[in-house]
Protein backbone atom coordinates (compact mmCIF):
# COMPACT_ATOMS: atom_id res chain seq x y z
CA UNK A 1 0.00 0.00 0.00
CA UNK A 2 1.50 3.18 -1.15
CA UNK A 3 2.18 5.17 2.18
CA UNK A 4 2.79 8.73 1.08
CA UNK A 5 1.84 10.55 -2.45
CA UNK A 6 3.91 13.35 -3.78
CA UNK A 7 2.37 15.49 -6.13
CA UNK A 8 4.35 18.76 -8.20
CA UNK A 9 1.23 21.34 -9.67
CA UNK A 10 2.19 24.15 -11.87
CA UNK A 11 1.76 27.84 -11.84
CA UNK A 12 -0.03 29.47 -14.68
CA UNK A 13 0.18 32.44 -16.86
CA UNK A 14 -2.71 33.94 -18.79
CA UNK A 15 -0.91 34.63 -22.15
CA UNK A 16 -4.64 36.23 -23.01
CA UNK A 17 -7.43 37.20 -20.71
CA UNK A 18 -10.77 38.60 -22.31
CA UNK A 19 -12.64 40.01 -19.67
CA UNK A 20 -16.64 40.35 -20.55
CA UNK A 21 -19.25 41.82 -18.43
CA UNK A 22 -20.18 40.99 -15.13
CA UNK A 23 -22.64 38.17 -14.96
CA UNK A 24 -25.42 37.80 -12.74
CA UNK A 25 -23.71 34.90 -10.56
CA UNK A 26 -20.84 37.64 -9.66
CA UNK A 27 -18.26 35.83 -12.58
CA UNK A 28 -17.11 37.23 -15.30
CA UNK A 29 -17.45 35.52 -18.26
CA UNK A 30 -13.79 35.27 -19.55
CA UNK A 31 -12.18 34.03 -22.62
CA UNK A 32 -8.33 33.35 -21.63
CA UNK A 33 -5.22 31.53 -22.85
CA UNK A 34 -3.34 30.03 -20.27
CA UNK A 35 0.37 28.67 -20.21
CA UNK A 36 1.26 26.28 -17.11
CA UNK A 37 4.68 27.13 -15.94
CA UNK A 38 7.95 25.19 -14.43
CA UNK A 39 7.01 27.23 -10.78
CA UNK A 40 5.56 24.57 -8.31
CA UNK A 41 4.01 23.74 -5.79
CA UNK A 42 4.68 20.08 -4.06
CA UNK A 43 1.85 18.56 -1.65
CA UNK A 44 2.77 15.19 0.07
CA UNK A 45 -0.13 13.72 1.20
CA UNK A 46 -0.26 10.20 3.67
CA UNK A 47 -2.25 8.96 5.76
CA UNK A 48 -3.89 10.94 8.43
CA UNK A 49 -5.65 10.37 11.68
CA UNK A 50 -8.90 10.60 10.68
CA UNK A 51 -9.36 13.89 9.19
CA UNK A 52 -7.75 15.94 6.82
CA UNK A 53 -4.98 18.53 8.33
CA UNK A 54 -2.59 20.79 6.74
CA UNK A 55 1.31 21.87 7.37
CA UNK A 56 2.22 24.80 5.03
CA UNK A 57 5.64 25.23 4.39
CA UNK A 58 7.86 27.78 2.14
CA UNK A 59 7.73 31.46 0.61
CA UNK A 60 4.66 32.89 1.77
CA UNK A 61 3.26 30.60 4.18
CA UNK A 62 2.41 32.26 6.64
CA UNK A 63 -0.29 33.69 4.65
CA UNK A 64 -2.05 30.47 3.45
CA UNK A 65 -4.79 29.01 5.59
CA UNK A 66 -3.65 25.98 7.58
CA UNK A 67 -7.46 25.15 8.00
CA UNK A 68 -10.24 24.21 6.22
CA UNK A 69 -10.05 27.17 3.79
CA UNK A 70 -6.92 25.71 2.59
CA UNK A 71 -7.97 24.93 -1.30
CA UNK A 72 -5.78 21.11 -0.74
CA UNK A 73 -8.45 20.43 2.24
CA UNK A 74 -11.38 21.60 0.15
CA UNK A 75 -10.41 19.74 -2.49
CA UNK A 76 -9.82 16.33 -0.20
CA UNK A 77 -12.78 16.69 1.18
CA UNK A 78 -14.91 17.39 -1.97
CA UNK A 79 -13.53 13.58 -3.40
CA UNK A 80 -14.07 12.04 -0.19
CA UNK A 81 -17.39 12.93 -0.39
CA UNK A 82 -18.04 12.21 -4.16
CA UNK A 83 -16.00 8.58 -3.61
CA UNK A 84 -17.82 7.83 -0.50
CA UNK A 85 -14.70 7.09 1.39
CA UNK A 86 -13.43 8.65 4.82
CA UNK A 87 -11.82 11.98 4.45
CA UNK A 88 -8.27 11.38 6.08
CA UNK A 89 -5.21 12.34 4.36
CA UNK A 90 -2.30 14.69 6.39
CA UNK A 91 -0.54 17.25 4.13
CA UNK A 92 2.50 19.15 3.72
CA UNK A 93 2.61 21.64 1.07
CA UNK A 94 5.86 23.27 0.19
CA UNK A 95 4.47 26.51 -1.52
CA UNK A 96 6.97 27.85 -4.31
CA UNK A 97 4.00 29.74 -6.33
CA UNK A 98 3.64 33.19 -4.84
CA UNK A 99 0.70 33.32 -3.03
CA UNK A 100 -1.80 35.81 -4.08
CA UNK A 101 0.16 36.31 -7.08
CA UNK A 102 -1.94 35.94 -10.05
CA UNK A 103 -0.30 32.44 -10.72
CA UNK A 104 -3.14 30.28 -9.55
CA UNK A 105 -1.10 28.91 -6.22
CA UNK A 106 -4.12 27.68 -4.59
CA UNK A 107 -5.73 26.55 -7.39
CA UNK A 108 -2.37 23.93 -8.10
CA UNK A 109 -2.98 22.87 -4.30
CA UNK A 110 -6.41 21.87 -5.31
CA UNK A 111 -5.66 20.27 -8.22
CA UNK A 112 -2.34 18.55 -6.61
CA UNK A 113 -4.55 17.19 -3.57
CA UNK A 114 -7.03 15.65 -6.06
CA UNK A 115 -4.62 14.10 -7.95
CA UNK A 116 -3.12 12.95 -4.70
CA UNK A 117 -6.06 11.94 -2.39
CA UNK A 118 -7.25 9.83 -5.51
CA UNK A 119 -3.78 7.92 -5.43
CA UNK A 120 -3.48 7.16 -2.00
CA UNK A 121 -7.37 6.17 -1.51
CA UNK A 122 -7.04 3.80 -4.18
CA UNK A 123 -10.45 5.72 -5.90
CA UNK A 124 -9.84 5.72 -9.11
CA UNK A 125 -11.25 8.50 -10.25
CA UNK A 126 -11.67 8.86 -14.02
CA UNK A 127 -9.99 12.29 -15.95
CA UNK A 128 -13.53 13.73 -16.81
CA UNK A 129 -15.27 13.43 -13.13
CA UNK A 130 -11.69 14.87 -11.78
CA UNK A 131 -11.91 17.87 -13.84
CA UNK A 132 -15.75 18.33 -12.96
CA UNK A 133 -14.64 18.56 -8.83
CA UNK A 134 -11.79 20.44 -9.80
CA UNK A 135 -13.95 23.26 -11.66
CA UNK A 136 -16.58 22.83 -8.26
CA UNK A 137 -13.22 24.10 -6.36
CA UNK A 138 -12.63 27.19 -8.59
CA UNK A 139 -12.53 28.32 -12.30
CA UNK A 140 -8.41 27.88 -12.37
CA UNK A 141 -8.71 24.44 -11.11
CA UNK A 142 -9.60 23.03 -14.20
CA UNK A 143 -6.46 24.10 -15.67
CA UNK A 144 -4.31 23.51 -12.43
CA UNK A 145 -4.87 19.61 -13.55
CA UNK A 146 -4.73 19.74 -17.26
CA UNK A 147 -1.57 21.82 -17.75
CA UNK A 148 0.04 22.56 -21.21
CA UNK A 149 -1.41 25.36 -23.09
CA UNK A 150 -5.39 25.93 -23.32
CA UNK A 151 -8.14 28.05 -23.95
CA UNK A 152 -10.26 28.65 -21.17
CA UNK A 153 -14.29 30.01 -21.31
CA UNK A 154 -16.93 30.37 -19.03
CA UNK A 155 -15.26 31.33 -15.99
CA UNK A 156 -12.07 30.28 -17.37
CA UNK A 157 -13.52 25.97 -16.68
CA UNK A 158 -14.27 25.10 -19.98
CA UNK A 159 -11.07 23.98 -21.24
CA UNK A 160 -9.83 23.55 -25.11
CA UNK A 161 -6.34 22.29 -25.69
CA UNK A 162 -4.30 25.21 -27.79
CA UNK A 163 -1.60 23.74 -30.06
CA UNK A 164 1.34 25.20 -30.80
CA UNK A 165 5.44 24.83 -30.63
CA UNK A 166 7.99 25.18 -28.69
CA UNK A 167 9.25 26.09 -25.31
CA UNK A 168 8.83 29.69 -24.00
CA UNK A 169 11.17 31.39 -21.28
CA UNK A 170 9.78 33.50 -18.68
CA UNK A 171 11.01 35.73 -16.21
CA UNK A 172 8.70 36.31 -13.00
CA UNK A 173 9.21 39.55 -10.82
CA UNK A 174 7.33 38.55 -8.03
CA UNK A 175 6.05 41.85 -5.64
CA UNK A 176 5.77 42.28 -1.96
CA UNK A 177 2.25 41.10 -0.85
CA UNK A 178 -0.40 39.75 -3.07
CA UNK A 179 -3.60 41.18 -4.98
CA UNK A 180 -7.12 40.15 -4.12
CA UNK A 181 -8.62 38.77 -7.03
CA UNK A 182 -11.97 40.04 -6.31
CA UNK A 183 -10.65 43.29 -5.74
CA UNK A 184 -9.04 43.65 -9.02
CA UNK A 185 -12.21 42.81 -10.40
CA UNK A 186 -14.08 45.22 -8.72
CA UNK A 187 -11.67 47.64 -9.47
CA UNK A 188 -12.07 46.48 -13.09
CA UNK A 189 -15.85 46.67 -13.40
CA UNK A 190 -15.71 50.50 -11.19
CA UNK A 191 -12.99 51.14 -14.28
CA UNK A 192 -15.63 50.32 -16.73
CA UNK A 193 -18.11 52.17 -15.34
CA UNK A 194 -17.05 56.04 -15.57
CA UNK A 195 -15.52 54.32 -19.26
CA UNK A 196 -12.45 54.90 -20.99
CA UNK A 197 -11.25 51.42 -20.76
CA UNK A 198 -10.82 49.88 -24.59
CA UNK A 199 -10.92 46.39 -25.18
CA UNK A 200 -7.09 45.11 -25.62
CA UNK A 201 -5.25 42.55 -27.43
CA UNK A 202 -7.01 39.32 -29.44
CA UNK A 203 -7.00 35.71 -28.61
CA UNK A 204 -5.99 34.89 -32.25
CA UNK A 205 -3.30 36.97 -32.47
CA UNK A 206 -1.88 34.75 -29.15
CA UNK A 207 -3.22 31.42 -30.70
CA UNK A 208 -1.47 32.03 -34.14
CA UNK A 209 2.05 33.10 -32.50
CA UNK A 210 1.73 29.72 -30.50
CA UNK A 211 1.30 27.86 -33.75
CA UNK A 212 4.27 29.52 -35.55
CA UNK A 213 6.41 29.25 -32.18
CA UNK A 214 7.36 32.42 -32.43
CA UNK A 215 8.62 34.15 -29.33
CA UNK A 216 8.45 37.88 -30.90
CA UNK A 217 5.32 37.34 -32.04
CA UNK A 218 3.80 36.37 -28.58
CA UNK A 219 5.48 38.72 -26.47
CA UNK A 220 3.48 41.34 -28.88
CA UNK A 221 0.34 39.50 -28.20
CA UNK A 222 0.17 39.14 -24.33
CA UNK A 223 -2.78 41.29 -22.82
CA UNK A 224 -4.49 41.35 -20.30
CA UNK A 225 -7.76 43.26 -19.34
CA UNK A 226 -7.19 43.18 -15.75
CA UNK A 227 -3.88 44.72 -16.06
CA UNK A 228 -5.54 48.34 -16.23
CA UNK A 229 -6.91 47.69 -12.66
CA UNK A 230 -4.28 45.77 -11.14
CA UNK A 231 -2.07 48.74 -12.12
CA UNK A 232 -4.47 51.51 -10.69
CA UNK A 233 -4.23 49.09 -7.27
CA UNK A 234 -0.51 48.65 -7.82
CA UNK A 235 0.89 51.96 -9.65
CA UNK A 236 4.34 50.87 -8.98
CA UNK A 237 4.24 48.24 -11.31
CA UNK A 238 4.32 50.32 -13.94
CA UNK A 239 8.02 50.71 -13.16
CA UNK A 240 8.59 46.45 -13.22
CA UNK A 241 6.69 46.53 -17.17
CA UNK A 242 8.77 49.34 -17.95
CA UNK A 243 12.12 48.10 -16.39
CA UNK A 244 11.60 44.74 -18.39
CA UNK A 245 10.76 46.07 -21.24
CA UNK A 246 13.48 48.47 -21.46
CA UNK A 247 15.89 45.34 -20.34
CA UNK A 248 14.77 44.16 -24.04
CA UNK A 249 11.37 41.41 -22.90
CA UNK A 250 9.77 40.46 -26.20
CA UNK A 251 6.58 40.78 -24.10
CA UNK A 252 5.49 42.10 -20.80
CA UNK A 253 2.53 41.77 -19.10
CA UNK A 254 0.42 41.15 -15.58
CA UNK A 255 -0.17 37.83 -15.15
CA UNK A 256 -3.65 36.99 -13.92
CA UNK A 257 -4.79 39.17 -11.20
CA UNK A 258 -1.47 40.06 -10.71
CA UNK A 259 0.78 41.30 -8.96
CA UNK A 260 3.50 38.95 -10.48
CA UNK A 261 4.87 40.24 -13.94
CA UNK A 262 5.67 38.06 -16.46
CA UNK A 263 8.49 38.58 -18.63
CA UNK A 264 8.96 36.87 -22.16
CA UNK A 265 12.64 36.16 -23.83
CA UNK A 266 13.54 34.48 -26.13
CA UNK A 267 16.92 32.19 -24.94
CA UNK A 268 17.43 30.68 -21.13
CA UNK A 269 20.20 32.45 -22.06
CA UNK A 270 18.66 35.93 -21.75
CA UNK A 271 16.16 34.78 -19.15
CA UNK A 272 19.59 34.58 -16.73
CA UNK A 273 20.48 38.47 -18.12
CA UNK A 274 16.95 40.04 -17.63
CA UNK A 275 16.37 37.56 -14.36
CA UNK A 276 20.08 39.41 -12.61
CA UNK A 277 19.42 43.16 -14.16
CA UNK A 278 15.89 42.87 -12.70
CA UNK A 279 16.83 41.98 -9.14
CA UNK A 280 19.67 44.15 -9.73
CA UNK A 281 17.18 47.06 -10.00
CA UNK A 282 15.06 46.54 -6.91
CA UNK A 283 11.59 46.89 -9.20
CA UNK A 284 10.49 43.84 -7.60
CA UNK A 285 10.97 41.71 -4.08
CA UNK A 286 12.40 38.57 -6.13
CA UNK A 287 12.77 36.80 -9.49
CA UNK A 288 12.44 33.41 -10.97
CA UNK A 289 12.92 32.33 -14.09
CA UNK A 290 10.61 29.60 -16.01
CA UNK A 291 9.58 27.74 -18.86
CA UNK A 292 6.45 26.33 -20.39
CA UNK A 293 4.13 24.91 -21.53
CA UNK A 294 4.67 22.33 -18.40
CA UNK A 295 1.79 19.62 -17.76
CA UNK A 296 -0.32 19.95 -15.29
CA UNK A 297 -0.66 18.53 -11.60
CA UNK A 298 1.07 15.28 -11.44
CA UNK A 299 2.77 12.58 -9.32
CA UNK A 300 6.40 12.98 -8.75
CA UNK A 301 8.68 10.19 -9.69
P1 LIG B 1 -6.39 33.39 -8.26
O1 LIG B 1 -6.38 31.91 -8.55
O2 LIG B 1 -7.67 33.87 -7.63
O3 LIG B 1 -5.84 34.25 -9.35
P2 LIG B 1 -3.94 33.88 -6.94
O4 LIG B 1 -3.17 32.96 -7.78
O5 LIG B 1 -3.74 35.34 -7.13
O6 LIG B 1 -5.46 33.54 -7.02
P3 LIG B 1 -3.57 32.27 -4.59
O7 LIG B 1 -2.13 32.02 -4.31
O8 LIG B 1 -4.38 31.17 -5.16
O9 LIG B 1 -3.70 33.59 -5.44
O10 LIG B 1 -4.21 32.79 -3.22
C1 LIG B 1 -5.42 33.49 -3.11
C2 LIG B 1 -5.90 33.39 -1.66
O11 LIG B 1 -6.39 32.07 -1.47
C3 LIG B 1 -4.81 33.58 -0.62
O12 LIG B 1 -4.82 34.88 -0.13
C4 LIG B 1 -5.12 32.55 0.45
O13 LIG B 1 -5.68 33.16 1.60
C5 LIG B 1 -6.16 31.62 -0.14
N1 LIG B 1 -5.73 30.20 -0.20
C6 LIG B 1 -6.48 29.15 0.12
N2 LIG B 1 -5.80 27.99 -0.07
C7 LIG B 1 -4.59 28.33 -0.52
C8 LIG B 1 -3.47 27.57 -0.89
N3 LIG B 1 -3.45 26.24 -0.82
N4 LIG B 1 -2.39 28.23 -1.33
C9 LIG B 1 -2.42 29.59 -1.43
N5 LIG B 1 -3.45 30.35 -1.04
C10 LIG B 1 -4.54 29.74 -0.62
Amino acid sequence: MTSTVVVRAPAKINLFLGCGERREDGFHELTTIYQAVSLYDELAAQPGAGDVTIEVRGDGARAVPDDDDNLAVRAARLLAAHAGVPADVHFVLDKGIPVAGGMAGGSADAAAALVACDALWGTGIPRGVLLELAAELGSDVPFSLHGGTALGTGRGEHLTEVLGHGQYHWVLALADGGLSTPSVYAELDRMRAVGGLHPWGSAERVMSALRAGDAAALGTALSNDLQPAALRLRPELRRTLEAGRELGAVGAVVSGSGPTVAFLVSTGAQAIDLAAALAGMGVCRTVRRAHGPVPGARIRD
